[in-house]
């Protein structure tokens, strides 16, 4: 029997609630497919400041490295927003995804046929959308040096630095082509040449990385008509390659495509090592406890953890067969509540998919 660790970091806010469906469900499936899954619960993010007054504890770091795969929910609270930058839930993910060289973040966004009408967009925008974003996840202005605030002048100062080398560039376009190949062959790259140095070097390196490529077509684009042509015509994308700052925004611009930032899923990637499995959301401090919130972007998170973390592919579909099972049937959790559907809280919409498994 094939034996997986898995460390759960179920987080704040919403974490806890939609955590509890995807331990449902991998349950479910070990049963089903046979394997046996091990799930450590470890601290991490506003609950672990709190009991170790670390957001990402040394503990909950090394079992994340012995782990197969690291399934993470979400963190982060305003009773939070005035600690310390580095004790800030948001600084643990940062530390997280450091400490995993985690460096390519692999967002798919894909329209799901019964949810057509759940987007703020046009039916026949969004119809065949299905786009992956790529974005470089431990580089680019969230990391560059120096950073900080100088508070002791007249005039107080904030500043960052938005830093990158080739070899960084080079490793994230090997990625994006890596899954271009399997899809349509197409990338684009976005980036704000026409303003910033940092984005002409990604521009150089990407576009000679991508030529010694044949079958391969790179556009590039800049970031601001990306997010205008993401919500103009989102379907002319496939595969869009970007870095940390402008990755983070699209991402969640391209997200609402779908209906709801509750459906989207992401993986975080190493060269080698257990990847992180998490929705693109945050923890939701508007919604949590209530029992309200869509576990399905955790539930499909999981699924790319089966998936790409431990090659489970059957189990991984299977999961993926279940939600559009529920979705096709009306259920809804209240997000995605067009006034047409059956409004389902998270643990019941959790339900359901488990049923269909
Ligand atoms: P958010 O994604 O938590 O919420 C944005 C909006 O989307 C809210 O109205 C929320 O109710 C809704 N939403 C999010 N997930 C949902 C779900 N599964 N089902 C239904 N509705 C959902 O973003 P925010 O409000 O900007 O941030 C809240 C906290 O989360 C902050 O502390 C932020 O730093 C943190 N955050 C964490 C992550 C992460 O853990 N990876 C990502 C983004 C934000």
């Amino acid at each position: 029997m094939k034996r997986y660790k898995v460390v759960l970091l179920s987080g704040d806010g919403i974490g806890p609630e939609i955590s509890e469906i995807s331990i449902n469900i991998l349950k479910r499936l070990s049963q089903k497919y046979d394997f046996d899954i091990e799930i450590k619960e470890k601290y991490f993010g506003g609950i672990a400041y709190e009991k170790h007054n670390d957001p990402a504890p040394k503990e909950t770091l090394d079992q994340c490295k012995a782990s197969d795969a690291v399934l993470l929910a979400c963190v982060g609270d305003v009773k939070y927003d005035n600690l310390p930058r580095e004790l800030r839930p948001e600084s643990g993910l940062l530390k997280l995804r450091a400490a995993l060289n985690l460096f390519a973040n692999i967002r798919p966004v894909k329209i799901r046929k019964s949810l057509l009408d759940s987007s703020s967009l046009k039916k026949e925008v969004i119809e065949n959308v299905d786009l992956i974003v790529v974005r470089e996840l431990i580089g680019g202005i969230y990391f560059g040096q120096p950073r900080g605030q100088i508070t002791n002048t007249k005039v107080k100062k904030g500043f960052n630095t938005m830093v990158y080398d080739s070899k960084e560039i080079e490793r994230i376009t090997e990625v994006a082509i890596k899954i271009a190949k399997n899809r349509s062959k197409k990338i684009c790259s976005v980036d704000k040449s026409n303003v910033l140095e940092v984005s002409q070097l990604w521009r150089d390196t990407v576009s000679e990385v991508a030529l010694k490529e044949n079958d391969l077509t790179l556009s590039n684009m800049y970031v601001d008509n990306a997010a205008m042509q993401l919500v103009k015509e989102p379907s002319q994308f496939d595969v869009i390659l970007t870095s940390n700052l402008f990755g983070d925004i699209l991402s969640d611009l391209a997200a609402m495509i779908t209906g709801s930032i509750g459906m989207l899923p992401s993986a975080s990637l190493s060269s080698s090592g257990p990847g992180v499995f998490e929705p693109v959301h945050g923890s939701a401090p508007d919604i949590a406890g209530k029992n309200i919130a869509n576990p399905i972007a955790m539930a499909l998170s999981t699924s790319m953890m089966l998936k790409i973390g431990l090659n489970e592919i059957e189990a991984a579909d299977d999961i993926e067969i279940a939600i559009d099972n529920v979705l096709s049937k009306g259920y809804r959790t209240s997000d995605l509540d067009n006034g047409n559907c059956k409004v389902l809280s998270c643990s019941e919409i959790g339900e359901k998919i488990i049923q269909e498994i």
